[in-house]
């Protein structure tokens, strides 16, 4: 396929510079002077010393600016910018695939022989024309108990390819847009030699990154037809298709995740509709929708300190928590797989007592099957930060990094572990202790002021 030239999304034409964008701002909140300086050492590819430094990729300024102009992607562009300078810092090869090691190669020492049976199947399938494919996805892979062993999955193929990066949803919050553009090429590859016309995706950052920003922005057109989860369930629960055998009666409170905030109101509505439907009530958070705080991931996007990383990304996740509880609600629903996991690495390095589940886990529990909950997740959060602990100290003696391939080698060598992992297991033995946990927490929590960026 030939080289095509990307596209960017931020139209600079109908800019006027206000600075409406970044004096909004949630996180910025810059005077409206400020923001308008700020905005015009963007548009100049000039030194900023604090979008670049300081966003945390919640999508939202798109949605205050009066000009639709898009000035999240002109954030993204010049972090793209910023990449070819400096690389990526060392603790994000913990999300990348074809790095070494990375979250799914270390998790697999941490697998149950479930969990392994589901995913052998998920990533081994070879879909065939005619198949309706649901991509498992990076992050949904972290935890296959959401969605493993469902009737659910009696619609589907589910397929779990983690080379294909969740079609580049996640770099693409982090600005690695060259990067993003041969992901692209990479699944219209997949897709089209499989032959497949109908693709769900479990998150709708993926349904979006197919459907709006391969095409529009990274010049790559695929020819399937993709939906996301929480539209098909609805569409499902509406027709009745899905038998609903007992209402909830929870009181929840929905975390809309950034990506929710790409097309206004497309994402918020239908998974507030699939959990009225399974009986819950809800009570939303102060910031909810467009204005929505982030989960804590995206601040990892806008690194300034490598060691920094695991405590920005938990302290923004903290505002989160304090919203959440605030309404007294039950339960924190999200419909984003990317944030599930790190709300509950949050949840439990806070000890918060507040239940998180998955809009699949609130319909399964309609349907009446049973789930290992809370169990399974406090484990595999467990799990994950063990991971991210031992990640973190390998990555003191790591460099920043440039992502150079896309695509496993054949033996896949990136996904199996190469190592024995002593130091890994070791922590994780630890926090088997409720006790180390709690300590854990603790230190965590008091250290977090002290490292933190932002
Ligand atoms: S991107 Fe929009 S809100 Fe921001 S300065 Fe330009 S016109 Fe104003
Ligand atoms: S994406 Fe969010 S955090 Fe970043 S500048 Fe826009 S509103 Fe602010």
């Amino acid at each position: 396929m030939s080289k095509i030239k990307r596209i960017s999304a931020f139209k600079k034409e109908a800019c006027d510079e206000c600075g409406i964008c970044l004096h909004k701002c949630p996180v910025l909140q810059l005077p409206l002077e400020e923001a308008k300086e700020e905005i015009s050492r963007l548009i100049e590819g000039k030194e900023s010393k604090l979008a670049l430094y300081k966003c945390n990729t919640c999508f939202s300024c798109n949605l205050y600016c009066p000009k639709g102009a898009n000035p999240y992607q002109l954030i993204l562009e010049r972090w793209n910018d910023l990449y070819y300078k400096r690389g990526a810092p060392p603790l994000y090869r913990f999300v990348c695939p074809t790095e070494t090691p990375n979250i799914w190669q270390l998790l697999n020492v941490f697998l149950s022989p479930q969990e392994r049976k589901w995913i052998h199947e998920w990533m081994n399938y070879v879909p065939k024309p005619g198949d309706k494919i649901l991509l498992v996805g990076n992050y949904t892979h972290l935890f296959p108990f959401v969605l493993g062993g469902s009737q659910l999955l009696s619609y589907f193929k589910p397929i779990d390819r983690i080379d294909q990066w969740e079609g580049g949803a996640y770099l693409y919050q982090g600005g690695y847009l060259d990067v993003v553009q041969k992901i692209a090429r990479r699944t219209k590859n997949d897709f089209d030699q499989w032959g497949v016309k109908e693709v769900v995706a479990t998150l709708d950052a993926v349904e979006y990154i197919f459907n709006e920003v391969h095409p529009k922005e990274m010049g790559v057109i695929h020819e399937q037809h993709f939906k996301n989860l929480d539209e098909w369930l609805l569409e499902k629960l509406n027709l009745n298709e899905i038998p609903i055998k007992k209402k909830l009666n929870f009181k929840v409170t929905i975390h809309d995740n950034c990506y929710s905030k790409a097309i206004e109101g497309k994402y918020w509505e239908p998974p507030r509709k699939i959990v009225e439907k399974c009986g819950c009530e809800i009570v939303e958070m102060e910031h909810n929708r467009k204005d929505s705080l982030c989960c804590g991931f995206g601040a990892g996007a806008s690194w300034v300190k490598n060691i920094a990383i695991p405590f920005d990304i938990i302290s923004e996740g903290t505002k989160k928590f304090k919203e959440a509880e605030e309404t007294g609600a039950r339960a924190l629903i999200s419909y984003c797989g990317g944030c599930l996991y790190l709300l509950w690495a949050t949840r439990e390095l806070l000890r918060s007592k507040i239940d998180i589940y998955h809009v699949v886990e609130v319909v399964r529990l309609a349907m009446g099957e049973e789930l290992p909950y809370p169990e399974a997740h406090v484990k595999r959060a467990w799990d994950i930060i063990a991971i991210i602990t031992y990640q973190l100290i390998i990555s003191l003696f790591q460099k920043k990094f440039y992502i150079k391939k896309i695509t496993y080698d054949k033996k896949r060598t990136t996904f199996f572990p190469r190592n024995h992992y002593f130091l890994l297991k070791a922590i994780r033995i630890l926090f088997n202790s409720t006790v180390i946990r709690a300590m854990y927490a603790r230190i965590f929590q008091c250290f977090m002021p002290l490292m933190k960026s932002r």
